[in-house]
């Protein structure tokens, strides 16, 4: 399942075409390494706005070297409030910021601009914030160098709510994330107790993984464990041995069973409230897919995959809801994918269960309460068994057609959905954030 054209390319023959002729040349991506610090490097930080005065704090507070920029230095990262940019005249304030700044980055370097959330201002200001999506979107695609840009709009009165984001999106945990929008709102939380440990955010969470034998959700089971929590996997009965020796190797709890089956979700809620006193996270990663031309859809293909992606989830998140399963300040997590968005040949099943992922995050959104969050990940191409089975030229594009010419890694999915459920994501409720190394197609 490796990338082979990675390898080729850096091989000297590779290089040789790859200069010659012009070819996509993927850089080695940086990946987080247990106990390692979350930036190795500085970052510079820019802009005058309502945040500026407590990033130094943030950063302190993560263990992350900071300065100013200063002419000749090298930088891991660029952070940049452009909440103070109230009309299209002071967005020159981004170029006079990046522009000399952009020589003077490390490998794998992290751009992060803060914003106002549009919707929360009117007239020129909002006009200028909204411009800031465009700004980090292209930046996003021209940085090279394993680079990613993402654009967090935080809402007033959430302005100490951007710790988790910022570990992220600075750290190498956001490694194939990139181009993207995030809105930190305003808080959800019930009585949380703060971070004690950034390095175990997760410690004494219940986290329900559904799917968690291989690919994307042995991943995600695997890093909600790193970072403290106690993992409950969940898979077939077909996939039982896989599931009982990870979870025995993780210290964790499994569950077989088929989460379309009718009582699958008074079994989990049950098993969830007697065995572990409740649920904090929730993941919903278990999904399939059955591609056929629509003119060729046979009844059984749509529905198992409406069932399994969509159905599934919806009657689970009500009957954990319902049964009181969720914790006070609880996480609920989608896998949505970039087919939800962007619409794919021969996926019209699985399409619509996506999109239907990221309409359930939209509905639920304002309606949890308690402190309970939800949000969804749409990953891109991630090499797992299930992008194994795409015939090569279809797969070759689809890893190359994205600003990295690279597919992700199951890790990658992982740690966006740790960053969802972090007590410190308190406000980050509602986002669906696409982890696709700024694939091409779609918004
Ligand atoms: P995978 O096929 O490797 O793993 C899916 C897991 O879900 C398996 O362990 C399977 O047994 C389990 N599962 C399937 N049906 C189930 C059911 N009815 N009840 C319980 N468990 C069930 O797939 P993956 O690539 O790891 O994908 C994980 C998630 O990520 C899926 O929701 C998928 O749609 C999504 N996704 C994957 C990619 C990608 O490139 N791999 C891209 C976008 C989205």
């Amino acid at each position: 399942m490796s990338d082979r054209y990675q390898g080729f390319v850096s091989s000297p023959i590779g290089k040789l075409l790859v200069k010659n002729l012009g070819l996509p040349s993927p850089t080695a991506l940086e990946r987080y390494t247990e106990g390692a610090p979350l930036v190795d490097g500085t970052v510079a930080l820019g802009g005058d706005g309502r945040l500026s005065g407590s990033l130094p704090t943030v950063l302190d507070d993560l263990g992350i070297a900071w300065s100013l920029p200063t002419a000749g230095e090298k930088y891991k990262a660029l952070v940049f409030d452009a909440t103070g940019i109230t009309d299209a005249d002071g967005l020159i304030a981004l170029q006079e910021f990046f522009t000399p700044l952009m020589r003077s980055l490390e490998t794998c370097p992290r751009v992060v601009v803060l914003g106002t959330t549009p919707e929360s201002v009117s007239g020129s200001e909002r006009v200028a914030q909204r411009a800031l999506e465009g700004f980090t979107r292209s930046l996003g695609k021209e940085i090279g160098k394993g680079g990613t840009v993402q654009l967090v709009y935080v809402t007033e009165g959430a302005d100490d709510a951007t710790t988790s984001t910022l570990a992220f999106f600075l750290s190498p945990k956001s490694a194939y994330v990139s181009g993207q929008v995030v809105r930190i709102g305003a808080h959800q939380e019930k009585d949380a107790a703060p971070v004690a440990d950034w390095t175990r955010p997760l410690e004494g969470k219940v986290a329900l993984v559904t799917g968690a034998s291989r690919g994307i959700g042995e991943q995600i089971a695997r890093v909600l464990h790193r970072d403290g929590a106690k993992v409950v996997g969940v898979d077939v009965p077909q996939a039982a041995s896989e599931l009982q020796v990870l979870m025995k190797e993780l210290d964790g709890d499994h569950l077989t069973l088929d989460i379309t089956g009718k009582d699958a979700p008074q079994r989990i809620a049950h098993h969830l409230s007697t065995e572990h006193g409740g649920v904090d996270i929730v993941v919903h990663n278990a999904g399939i897919t059955r591609d056929k031309k629509l003119a060729n859809m046979a009844e059984d293909r749509w529905a198992s995959v409406i069932g399994v992606n969509l159905s599934a989830p919806e009657r689970i998140t009500r009957a954990l809801l319902d049964e009181k399963v969720i914790n006070d300040n609880g996480r609920v997590i989608g896998v949505a994918s970039i087919a939800g968005i962007a619409g794919n040949v021969g996926q019209t099943n699985y399409a619509a269960s996506k999109a239907g992922v990221i309409g359930f995050v939209d509905s639920l959104a304002d309606e949890l309460g308690n402190g309970i969050t939800i949000n969804a990940v749409a990953p891109g191409f991630i090499i797992t068994a299930m992008t194994a089975a795409v015939p090569f030229a279809t797969r070759e594009v689809g890893q190359r057609l994205n600003a990295m010419s690279q597919g992700g890694l199951p890790v990658d999915v992982a740690e966006a959905i740790s960053w969802f459920a972090s007590p410190g994501s308190t406000a980050v409720n509602g986002n669906v954030v696409r982890v696709c190394g700024q694939m091409m197609l779609g918004a």
